[in-house]
């Protein structure tokens, strides 16, 4: 199942967006409903919320009576943790029932108004963030929900700022202009991305670049590592020693293919090889890729490695999953390490990609074709780490 997170401040058009993904063929559970739910009378919650709080926080019909809730742990910080370690235990459990009832094939949409502040993005497959700015967010807020403007201030004050929003966003749905121009965006996105996706992630599939195009280089690069690296921790947890963004996109300044290549270190190719590992990637949607791969290492020895990809249509991302300390774990760092540090190196090094990748057809042939000058390099590599005092990150044992 694709499980899409849905955010965006307060005003933003989040909630809009999900009735067009609903009325796409999405399952949307909307965080703020179940948060309702289970405090409803009747429930456990709302007993155990009584019983901490006394009988004045319910209203003569006997629901929760939210101002007078709110005025007891305002400013409170010990009675808002004993709330929330009453109502979170009991929202997580909700969400987690509605998930499982639904069918493997479908799409859900998690509409979930904290998952920045939360840190949540890791568990997603793709984060959509909708955002408008804070005086369009205001004036809807105010005009069409009716919303005193000192309220509307305060509430999107207190809630994350688009800076941290816009790096937990794999997708950033701008809603500045009409709602039918967001309609548009989002059935786009429904049926380029998030079903294609869906159906990669069915059937184990990885994106492939079909031809070797240089881009110029694109901050968004390490942007996109850190959040595919996050969803890999949080599929495999512990099993990856390390987690690093590698390759030519985690070079500044270096014109590369759209492919963001990934590097997990694990303490053994068996860890790697067990199933939970590879199902977790799988369902965190990096299906892995044949049984067994190699590279041929430029000591001329191979260097065994497991392979994943991206099932997201719209993001290649290799994952090298290869034993800390090994050489060809190794090489991926110091070759990062030293083209970030050496520009003419760097530069150098764009000549040929950009020289190969104008001559040959597949990215197969480009990357064979990029071994040679790899293996010319890499003593110039190893000089430098020794001048340079540099070793590889290995974490603590
Ligand atoms: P959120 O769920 O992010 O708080 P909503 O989807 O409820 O935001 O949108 C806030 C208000 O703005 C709603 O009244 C909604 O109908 C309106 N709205 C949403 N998108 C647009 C748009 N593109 N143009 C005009 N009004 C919009």
């Amino acid at each position: 199942m694709l499980r899409v997170g849905l955010t965006g401040g307060i005003g933003s058009g989040k909630s809009t967006a999900a009735r067009a993904l609903a009325a796409l063929g999405a399952t949307v559970v909307d965080a703020d409903a179940v948060a309702r739910e289970v405090v409803e009378p009747g429930t456990p919650a709302l007993a155990a919320i009584a019983a901490r709080f006394g009988p004045d926080v319910l209203a003569p019909d006997g629901s929760l009576d939210r101002p007078a809730l709110g005025r007891l742990v305002f400013g409170d910080p010990a009675a808002l943790r004993d709330l929330e370690g009453i109502t979170h235990p009991a929202i997580w459990a909700r969400t987690a029932e509605l998930v499982a009832a639904l069918p493997p094939d479908a799409v859900l949409v998690h509409d979930m108004p904290l998952l920045v502040e939360k840190s949540m993005a890791g568990e997603y497959h793709l984060v959509l963030v909708v955002g408008a700015s804070e005086e369009t967010r205001l004036r809807r807020l105010v005009t069409d929900r009716g919303m005193a403007e000192a309220d509307a201030r305060a509430r999107i004050g207190a809630q994350a700022d688009d800076p941290a929003r816009r790096a937990a966003a794999d997708v950033w749905l701008d809603n500045e202009g009409s709602r039918e121009a967001l309609d548009v965006a989002v059935r786009r996105l429904w049926h380029e991305r998030l079903e294609p996706f869906a159906a990669n992630l069915r059937t184990g599939t990885r994106s492939r670049l079909p031809a070797p195009v240089l881009c110029p280089p694109d901050a968004a690069w390490p942007e996109a590592a850190r959040r595919l690296l996050a969803r890999v921790r949080h599929a495999v947890g512990d099993a990856a020693v390390t987690l690093d963004h590698v390759g030519s996109t985690a070079v500044a300044g270096l014109p590369a293919k759209d492919v963001v290549d990934l590097q997990v270190g694990v303490r053994s190719l068996a860890d790697a090889d067990a199933p939970a590992f590879v199902d977790a990637m799988a369902s965190m949607g990096f299906p892995r890729v044949g049984e067994n791969t190699e590279d041929h290492g430029h000591d001329g020895t191979v260097w065994p490695k497991r392979f994943h990809g991206s099932a997201d249509p719209a993001r290649v991302a290799p994952v090298h999953v290869r034993e800390v300390g090994s050489p060809g774990w190794e090489f991926a760092l110091l070759f990062r390490d030293w083209l970030r540090a050496e520009g003419a190196e760097r530069d150098a090094y764009a000549v040929v990609k950009a020289d190969l990748a104008g001559r040959l057809a597949t990215t197969e042939e480009y990357a064979d074709a990029k071994e040679p000058w790899f293996s010319a390099a890499w003593p110039r590599a190893q000089e430098w780490a020794r001048r340079t005092g540099w070793a590889p990150p290995v974490p603590p044992s």
